[in-house]
């Protein structure tokens, strides 16, 4: 989860009563304490957060018995099922036995949650909508603006704004979503207000990958931050559209098993409609701002665009979203694609084997893996070229980009 994220998440969290709070950004004491406990053969993810989780173990004041580690879980082909278990018994052969492992999963109906699971997913859901919104309103405005740093104290401003609304005790959960849409409104115009040059040539670079790699500024060594002064905007893929695609995976594997006509099949469609009536809601105050880098209505977009090169039925996790949304960003005027991996992670090798054939197809536009590992690359030499060739794409693209209106 981004760090905006897993603020907005904590906010929701303390609404309902816990004392969340994020863990702390990574550090070099990050892979120092993850290097204790990992053998090199793990996720970097993996690395990341469990040093994280160390990192709060070593806090002034820490409680096992009233510290809770919040890791969701999942099935499926990678290997993020594996970070709950691991978690679980680094704590217990450190021994922090006492500390809980919360590990929701669609699976089991988010049980570990207990009986606030559905106020937690809604305000949960509400708490991410918000923060992609925010992190994509940096990324628009960070690169025109004339006043360095400004556009990061409008993205602070703006999430402390939600995340207070959010986690507000005083108000009643049944008119919250209504305060949250003012907190909106208001970060809109934190945003606008900051001083910006529109007329700058600035590429747009859609940034689609894995998912905790591609959004935790820490493990892609700020990437973005980095690629912005080569005269790029980025366009980040976003943490919704997973749980979209999560969504519509449980759809489809209902239809597979026979199961079109069941009570489980109308909760998965009603969960979709909600989850889609609350985006439409909290995101209505920006809609101007996102003209030109606007988001699929329907994540069924880009798995069809993926189709060609890695269908649904045989393909799965981000692989098939990196390639997907590349082909939307495409065909929405992006000058180049970054996909962001960490290394030997399966959806970058996947997907890169993919890449020559997708950028043969559509204009030889520009798209490049980043892998990282928790060592130090020669980042800026590689963004450089990249833009050489971002640049050059740009000068001969066919495919013309809708830029927002900003009289
Ligand atoms: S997506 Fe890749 S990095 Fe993430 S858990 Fe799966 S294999 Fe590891």
């Amino acid at each position: 989860m981004s760090s905006g994220g897993a603020e907005a998440f904590s906010a929701a969290f303390r609404y309902l009563g816990i004392e969340a709070r994020p863990t702390p950004e990574g550090d070099e004491r990050t892979y120092e304490l993850a290097g204790k406990c990992t053998s090199g053969d793990e996720c970097l993810p993996a690395r990341v957060t469990i040093g994280n989780f160390l990192r709060v173990i070593e806090q002034p004041g820490f409680d096992a018995a009233k510290t809770a580690f919040f890791m969701p879980t999942a099935g499926g082909p990678c290997r993020f099922g594996q970070y709950s278990p691991f978690a679980r018994q680094v704590m217990d052969e450190m021994g922090h036995g006492e500390v809980l492992i919360v590990s929701p999963t669609s699976a089991d109906g988010y049980a570990s949650l207990g009986e606030n699971a559905g106020d937690a997913l809604k305000l949960g859901w509400w708490g991410l909508v918000a923060s992609d919104a925010f992190r994509k309103m940096l990324h628009i405005y960070r690169p025109y603006e004339t006043v360095p740093g400004a556009a990061d104290e409008a993205h602070e401003k703006s999430l402390k704004i939600f995340c207070d609304t959010l986690s507000d005790r005083s108000e009643p959960l049944g008119s919250k979503l209504d305060s949250l849409v003012g907190a909106m409104e208001q970060a809109r115009d934190i945003f606008r207000a900051v001083p910006a040059d529109w007329e700058r040539e600035v590429m747009l670079v859609g940034v689609v990958g894995e998912i905790f790699c591609r959004l935790s500024t820490f493990s892609n060594e700020d990437l973005i931050r980095r690629l912005e002064p080569f005269g790029a905007q980025a366009w980040l893929s976003d943490i919704t559209e997973w749980v979209h695609y999560t969504d519509s995976d449980n759809i489809r594997n209902l239809k597979r098993l026979g199961k079109t006509f069941s009570t489980g099949m109308l909760g998965a469609l009603l969960k979709r409609r909600v989850q889609h009536g609350y985006e439409r809601k909290l995101l209505k105050p920006l809609s101007g701002e996102f003209v030109g880098v606007e988001e699929p209505h329907d994540i069924q977009e880009v798995l069809d665009l993926a189709a060609q090169y890695l269908p649904v039925q045989g393909s799965h996790g981000e692989m098939v979203l990196s390639v997907g949304k590349a082909i939307y960003m495409y065909e929405k005027g992006a000058d180049g694609i970054i996909d962001i991996s960490p290394f030997t992670c399966m959806n970058g090798i996947v997907s890169e084997a993919v890449y020559p054939r997708v950028s043969a197809d559509h204009g030889n536009i520009p798209i490049r893996n980043f892998y990282f590992d928790g060592t130090q690359t020669d980042l800026e030499n590689d963004l450089g070229i990249f833009m050489e060739l971002v640049r050059n794409y740009h000068r001969k693209k066919t495919r013309k980009r809708i830029r927002r209106n900003v009289a």
